[in-house]
């Protein structure tokens, strides 16, 4: 509805700059051919960056993931989209999410995947179950710290919000 009150106060040819642009976005937005983000290339800009640090995988569920991480400046690896996570009870199973591409893409550069998909059940069975196939493969699988958030209340927070926030607990 805002968006819509939002088109009626523009100017005509604004609108139609508008309509393009959002028609172009759909017709040449693709999924990155290595990383699953979205990309107008066959790379996105992340996986064909220099600066970034190509040994370290960040595994998100969502493309939207990756514009948030980012936001933090701090992250240096690159990332891979599963577009999904696994849920037996909605008939999505491993095979319906990009687990294999991430897998293919494990050389002996890799050192690192952060398993980096949501606390929801959802989420920790698909961080189980990746974690379970890389492991073995010698390669180093850490999850992000889940806890309190900032300007949270510790009174306030559930009891898995706070095992959480014990477990990735660090030395100071
Ligand atoms: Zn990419």
């Amino acid at each position: 509805q805002r968006l819509a009150f939002h088109i009626l106060d523009m100017q005509d040819a604004d609108v139609v700059e508008l309509a393009k642009a959002i028609v172009n976005a759909k017709k040449y937005t693709k999924h990155c051919q290595r990383c699953g983000n979205m990309t107008e290339g066959e790379l996105c800009s992340i996986c064909s960056s220099l600066k970034r640090d190509m040994s370290t995988i960040c595994v998100v569920e969502d493309v939207r993931d990756i514009a948030a991480m980012e936001r933090t400046r701090e992250y240096k690896g690159v990332y891979h989209v599963l577009h999904g996570t696994i849920s037996p009870l909605d008939g999505i199973g491993p095979d319906d999410i990009n687990i294999k591409s991430l897998i293919t893409r494990l050389n002996t550069e890799v050192k690192e995947v952060i398993l980096a998909t949501n606390p929801t059940i959802e989420g920790e069975a698909t961080a189980v179950y990746i974690s379970r196939i890389i492991k073995p493969m010698g390669i180093k699988v850490t999850r992000i710290a889940h806890g309190i958030p900032v300007g949270g209340d510790i009174e306030y927070a559930d009891e898995v919000t706070l095992m959480r926030a014990m477990e990735g607990r660090r030395e100071m």
